[in-house]
Order: structure tokens, then sequence, then C-alpha cells
């Protein structure tokens, strides 16, 4: 397949959008970002790789990274243990809505909505001894890249306006589901959303995912293959917020996307795609991105489905 041609085709179909939606502004740092950026970076599994654009330009990762924590917290406690805490239902909401919270009584949806990560993380500070330099450590060996790190920046200017997830923190304490002290949970999830990673390190660290008929065993983190099957199955119910029936729909393949711009998505044992830019649309996602993936499953014929 000639992916590079279906990539440079596909940006230049897609460069009629470029200036719909803007970047993320309610974390104050994310908007000073340049928002008329385009990156993509595809990865197989025989090796190959393909680029354009900004690909190799950082961002943050914001949500995306609540797939690492999954993957964190599926290594160091029994399944059954932390499907009592986090549900694993698509929640049809706002990845920052609380209502559905109040009336399930503290149990959220899903690992993929703000309150599921911040369960992870609450989890994360339990089990670990030094859980932020697990993480860091875990994302550097995965992508092959020891220069990933957070942005100290973009983690205190979410923290200091984290209004909606310090709510959604204090529910989960009143509920019983958050262990730790509320601030600290806050501190360590917006260190987490707010590491900067590239498209090529992105597209390379969820090469671990797409080679799902393996164990997984990368910087202490040891996943069955069923494990890595169900990561990859709430990417698919839930990587999305309100919006993972369409991109189901549209793009046919599992994958996460964040405030940062950036999506992710996973073919199963053949890729894995790394998207990028600023623009928003109004549930929180990347709209170049989102066409950029739904042309790419389109015209390579290529999707789960
Ligand atoms: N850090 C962001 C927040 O909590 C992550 C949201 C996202 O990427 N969808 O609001």
């Amino acid at each position: 397949m000639d992916y590079q041609s279906i990539l440079e085709n596909i940006y230049r179909e897609i460069k009629p959008f470029e200036k719909e939606g803007r970047q993320a502004s309610y974390i104050p740092a994310l908007a000073n970002v340049n928002p008329d950026q385009f990156g993509v970076f595809l990865s197989t599994l025989s090796g190959e790789e393909y680029s354009l654009g900004n690909y190799d330009t950082k961002f943050s990762i914001q949500s995306i990274s609540k797939v690492f924590s999954l993957a964190i917290c599926l290594s160091v406690m029994e399944q059954d243990e932390l499907w009592t805490r986090i549900g694993k239902e698509p929640s049809g909401s706002a990845f920052n809505s609380l209502v559905q919270l109040e009336y399930e009584h503290g149990k959220p949806r899903n690992p993929f909505i703000n309150a599921g990560a911040l369960v992870m993380a609450d989890i994360l500070i339990s089990k670990l001894e030094n859980p932020q330099e697990f993480y860091i450590a875990f994302l550097r060996e995965l992508c092959g890249n020891d220069a990933v790190s957070y942005s100290p920046e973009v983690a205190s200017s979410e923290q200091g306006c984290s209004y909606l997830n310090a709510s959604i923190a204090y529910l989960l304490k009143h509920h019983g589901n958050l262990h730790n002290d509320v601030n600290d949970v806050l501190h360590f999830y917006c260190m987490m959303c707010s590491v900067e990673m590239s498209c090529k390190d992105l597209s390379r660290a969820f090469l671990a995912f797409a080679r799902s008929s393996e164990p997984f065993n990368h910087a202490g983190v040891s996943l069955s293959v069923s494990k890595v099957k169900r990561i990859n199955a709430i990417m698919q119910t839930c990587g999305f917020y309100d919006e993972a029936g369409d991109f189901s729909f549209l793009v046919g393949l599992p994958g996460k996307s964040g405030v940062g711009g950036g999506i992710v998505a996973i073919y199963p044992s053949k890729y894995s795609i790394a998207v990028w830019s600023p623009r928003l649309n109004e549930k929180g996602n990347s709209i170049m991105g989102m066409k950029a993936l739904e042309l790419f499953t389109t015209e390579t014929s290529e999707s789960i489905f």
C-alpha cells in the first residue's frame, strides 16, 4: 500500500477545513499554541514509518494520557478490583460532565472520562512508590524517546483553573471512591495530561497496543493479551466521549483523543497512526484529525469493520 501518497492526498483534501474550530482555551496555557498546524505519523508493525507536516512537533497529550494510565492500572491491580471502582460503558456525555457521576453514586462510567481518570490517578498514587517518575519512564520506553517529559507550565495552568475537575474529585471523595488527598490527585492528573509528545512519539508508543496478539511488557508494565484487547475495546467504545459513536462510524478504529488536538488510533496487528491539529470541534476533538482519519480508513479500505 502506498501510504505516503494516501497521506499526501488526504492533506490536500482536508486543507479547505484548516480554519474551522479553535484550540482549547479553558486551560490558559493551551490558548498560546499556534492553531494552524497539522501533522500525521503512521507506524506499521512491519517496521515502516510514514509522516507528513508537523509530525515531529511536541504538543500536550491531555486525555490521550488516560490510555497510559489504564495500562498501568491494569498491570498493578486485578481487573475485577478496577472494575468495581470504574465502569466500562460509553458515557454519551462530555469528558468533564458531573451529572452522570452524581446519579451513579460516584462510580465513573469509564476510565476515559475525567472522573474515571481521576480514580485511576488515585489508584496509581496508592500503588506506586513514585507515580510521576514511573509514568514518565513508561512513556519514554514505549516511544523510545528519552526526551519525553511533562510541561510544568501547562500542568500548573490547568490545576490553577481545575474547578470542574475539583468538583468531580470531591464528588468521588464523598462517595469513598478517592482514597488520597484531592489536591494530590488533581496535581498528578494534571501532570499526566500535560505530557508533551509528537505524532511520531505517540504513533510509536501506541504500536504496543496494536501488537495485541502478544503480551505487553514495557518499563515494568506487564499486561496479558486479554488485557491489551480490553484496553483497545474501551478505546473503541469510549475514546471520544460523546463523539465515540461518530468516530466508530466514520473511522472504524479504536482510538483516543485529547484537547491538545491529538488523536491516536490503532489497527490491531497492523499499524498505529497519530494525527495532530489544535483546532477542535464542540466535543473537544480535533477537526482536521477526525477528517484525516476518516479519509485514511476510507482510502486504504482498512478499518476493523
Ligand atoms: N486535562 C484535560 C481536562 O481535564 C483533559 C481533557 C481532554 O483532553 N479531553 O479537562
